[in-house]
């Protein structure tokens, strides 16, 4: 089956008459559960509930892989962190990575003993620090840079030395880029982003290529209880299946936007997998099925791109990304990334392509 066919179809149940195609959000903490345990597989809420079964079995089909779905992508980063890593462990983390994972590792984890080494996306530079790893964390397209590292190659040395692999597919969703086909142990999202794409729900998850690295997430996910709740997983379950759709609007109006801006001439720096000018174009075109929804680009100053920000009509000015509608922000504003004052990262939305690059063109003039 194709993957616009799958997205549609993930997680839903086999046809049952008078049932709702996906049955809705199912609330409870205790379910009724007499006698033995193990003869009810739902019993408290914490540990399971239908509404996220049916949505992991949705990503599970995705991913090509079993996945745990989690109350956002922190908590998802944060299982395999902390299913992984043992005071004495080394993790090597992309120096570009998302801001607040880099903290949680330099911060908690060191506090906990563990090593941590950074090093650069760009090409595959994390390779240089896999001797006496225990982890190697990738994020790729990386966010907010959008650089890009070969999966498949670095999986290939990492398990040469023993050290298991995880993907922080965020802004590629399993649609775009699948990582554990490409050898990653463990792929990891925030579906906060592009996976649900409607603004409206924090959400995240782990997917493992071996189901025995599940046991560890899974322990985590019971005891630390990071659990979403059942209405937030069933709307994005109901938003999941339009991802095939929003990306094919929204990657074919972020290339034509990207291509619009680097002609532009108050603009610098336009970064996005798919110009053929970015530096590991024929990698992304290789790895990715599509490349997303970010364009980053620099603007002259921070006064400039504030004054950029404020003249778009169309282009709310907020952070994250992968939304059905267009935002950006100037990133430095938050501290943390290594970008130019004026960089802005900006998420392209369904909105018709006509009326933002009209809006673009007004907002840089
Ligand atoms: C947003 C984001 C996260 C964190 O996800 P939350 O759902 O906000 O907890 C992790 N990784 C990347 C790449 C992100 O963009």
């Amino acid at each position: 089956m194709k993957p616009a066919t799958r997205v549609v179809r993930a997680g839903l149940p086999a046809p049952q008459q008078s049932a709702p195609y996906l049955p809705g959000p199912t609330f409870a903490a205790p379910y009724h559960a007499a006698g033995e345990p193990a003869s009810a597989p739902y019993n408290y809420g914490r540990l399971h509930n239908p509404t996220w079964t049916l949505f992991e079995q949705a990503l599970t089909e995705l991913e090509g892989g079993t996945a745990l779905v989690f109350a956002s992508g922190m908590a998802a980063i944060a299982a395999v962190f902390g299913a992984v890593l043992r005071p004495g462990d080394k993790v090597v983390l992309p120096s570009d990575s998302y801001y607040l994972a880099r903290v949680l590792a330099n911060g908690y984890f060191t506090q906990m003993g563990v090593q941590v080494v950074m090093s650069p996306t760009a090409n595959n530079s994390q390779l240089e620090h896999l001797d006496g790893a225990k982890l190697l964390w990738l994020e790729t397209p990386s966010n907010p840079g959008l650089d890009v590292c070969d999966i498949a190659a670095i999986c290939e040395a990492a398990h040469a030395q023993g050290v298991l692999v995880a993907v922080d597919n965020t802004t590629a969703t399993p649609l775009g880029q699948q990582p554990l086909a490409l050898g990653a142990d463990f792929s990891v999202a925030s579906d906060t982003k592009a996976l649900t794409g409607h603004s409206d729900l924090i959400l995240g998850h782990v997917a493992v290529r071996e189901p025995a690295l599940m046991d560890g997430i899974r322990m985590w996910r019971n005891q630390i209880g990071a659990v979403p709740g059942p209405m937030e997983v069933w709307l994005a379950h109901r938003s999941l299946a339009t991802l095939h759709l929003r990306l094919e609007r929204q990657c074919a109006s972020a290339l034509a936007i990207a291509h619009f801006l680097a002609a532009h001439p108050v603009v610098t720096d336009v970064r996005y997998p798919g110009l053929p000018q970015h530096p590991a174009y024929e990698l992304a075109a290789r790895q990715m099925t599509y490349f997303g929804t970010i364009v980053s680009f620099t603007l002259a100053d921070e006064a400039t791109a504030q004054r950029f920000l404020s003249a778009s009509k169309l282009i709310y000015e907020a952070t994250s990304f992968g939304s059905l509608h267009s935002t950006a922000e100037r990133r430095a504003r938050w501290g943390g990334d290594l970008v130019a004052a004026g960089f802005i990262r900006m998420n392209v939305g369904c909105e018709d392509v006509d009326d933002l690059l009209a809006d673009l063109e007004q907002a840089l003039g």
